[in-house]
């Protein structure tokens, strides 16, 4: 054991071979960093010498050498890394919801790289706020009178409510509480900010009288929650906007629906869900309303604020304006993808939500084929089938969208090792389980990605069967 011990190279003897310089070169790791991983790597097979699980030293060069390789590209990966969305939901909040549009990130490399006039008015060479680089194309496309964005609308639920309601009284109809992700709660998000929730009606009926029974002189608000996350079917009852709108209008109240997704486009046209748009909803009467930025209107995370200009003016000078306020990245990717709302349909397709959504069966199935017929192996087994797509994020509850899906499996592997193994990719694939089967939905994977699961896949194969 001691002459092995002694054997063992000294520090620097590695650093003058040769291949240390061209390994500093090329990965661009310092010398400092290299050394200390070489300390790591020799100290290792000392331990391992010691413990008798290392008889020899020979060709312990070359290993060094290829541990330090390694752990260069392991170093360059992030741990927030790419993944591929073969799941079909189209909004995965685990999966970073949605995606932003070629437009959004060149706006956002602009502005994250250089200057930006954020709080700077270039007309007159002063400052400038930040709200207003964005409120006139919300109001465009939304038709509000006025509108701002804070981090996410969580964060615009808890400000309108802070700011408007107080030390007051809510009125929601039970039907209406709901539970977000398993850790977005109205309820919840009321008693933090001081506003007293008075609920009425059952969980599946709620009429006028409801309301205007519930209505005394502390009461500041009724809130309507759009229940995105889940649907009430049978024997419902809840009451119109337009039955709120009157009942608010007669007792002099607020009336505020956190509408959740919001949709600027109008997927009912495509027969897809009953999504009322932001601006519909606006124009029945509603004071105000709040929304996502990262579900349905397919931008970067954030919560839009938009209706009456008094109370917006109100919510611009409040303290936690400041507090929830977003970053110059969000603000750059929203109004990018806010702009294309303005335009023709072809435009609106260039935001991935929109397209993923709107993608016809024939278009996913296409790409269905295409990874189908390049993966004809012995082993593995790819049936191609007609399925459904999910919106997710909480939008849309209970619309199926049909797709094209490819059951894959393999008789060595069960479906939760496959499940398992393609999360370890270098790009990771996320695939849904059914059965004893893996089940890969193309509507979430793009057009310029099946190549890249494609050649993964075969990459995969290959390695598995040289070890069999
Ligand atoms: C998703 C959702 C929220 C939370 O929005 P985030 O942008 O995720 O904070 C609030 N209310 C409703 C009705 C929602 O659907």
């Amino acid at each position: 054991m001691k002459t092995l011990l002694r054997s063992l190279p000294a520090i620097h003897e590695i650093q003058q071979d040769k291949r240390f310089l061209i390994f500093i070169h090329s990965s661009g790791v310092s010398k400092e960093a290299a050394t200390s991983w070489i300390k790591d790597i020799i100290n290792t097979v000392r331990h391992d010498i010691v413990e008798g699980k290392r008889q020899s030293v020979d060709g312990l060069f070359d290993e060094i050498f290829s541990i330090l390789k390694a752990k260069a590209k392991e170093d360059k990966k992030s741990t927030l890394t790419k993944v591929i969305n073969a799941t079909g939901t189209i909004l995965h909040t685990n999966l970073g919801r949605a995606k932003l549009s070629e437009d959004a990130v060149s706006q956002v490399q602009a502005v994250a790289m250089h200057y930006s006039n954020l709080e700077y008015q270039l007309e007159k060479g002063t400052r400038g706020s930040r709200h207003d680089i964005i409120e006139s194309i919300i109001q465009e496309v939304t038709g509000a009178e006025a509108a701002m964005v804070v981090n996410n609308n969580a964060a615009a639920v808890y400000f309108i409510l802070k700011a408007f309601a107080k030390g007051k009284e809510v009125i929601v109809s039970r039907g209406q509480l709901v539970e977000i992700g398993g850790s977005f709660r109205v309820s919840s998000i009321m008693e933090e900010s001081g506003a007293s929730l008075v609920e009425v009606g059952t969980t599946n009926k709620t009429h006028p009288f409801d309301y205007e029974k519930a209505i005394t002189e502390n009461t500041a608000m009724m809130m309507k929650v759009h229940t995105s996350n889940f649907k009430t079917i049978g024997f419902t009852k809840s009451v119109t906007i337009e039955e709120l709108v009157q009942i608010k209008n007669k007792h002099n109240l607020l009336l505020y629906e956190d509408l959740g997704s919001g949709a600027i486009y109008d997927f009912r046209t495509h027969g897809i869900g009953d999504e009322p748009t932001v601006r519909e909803t606006l124009e029945k009467g509603v004071d105000i309303v709040s929304f996502s930025g990262d579900k349905l209107l397919g931008g970067p995370q954030a919560g839009i604020i938009a209706g009456k200009k008094e109370l917006i003016a109100v919510l611009k000078k409040h303290q936690l304006a400041r507090v929830l306020r977003v970053d110059k990245m969000t603000l750059a990717a929203l109004e990018a993808t806010l702009k294309a709302y303005r335009h023709s349909f072809h435009r609106v397709k260039e935001i991935p939500t929109v397209s993923a959504i709107l993608s016809t069966v024939e278009e996913v199935e296409q790409k269905a084929r295409q990874f189908v017929q390049a993966l004809t192996y012995n082993h593995f087994t790819f049936q191609l089938e007609e399925g459904t797509s999910q919106i997710g994020g909480g939008t849309m509850p209970g619309v199926d969208i049909p797709t094209m899906i490819v059951y894959v499996s393999h008789p060595n592997f069960s479906a939760q090792e496959l499940f398992e193994q393609f999360l370890k990719l270098d790009i990771p694939i996320v695939c849904r389980r059914k059965d004893d089967h893996l089940v890969f939905d193309f509507r979430t994977i793009e057009q310029q990605e099946v190549n890249i699961v494609i050649e993964q896949v075969k990459q995969w194969i290959e390695k598995t069967q040289s070890l069999q």
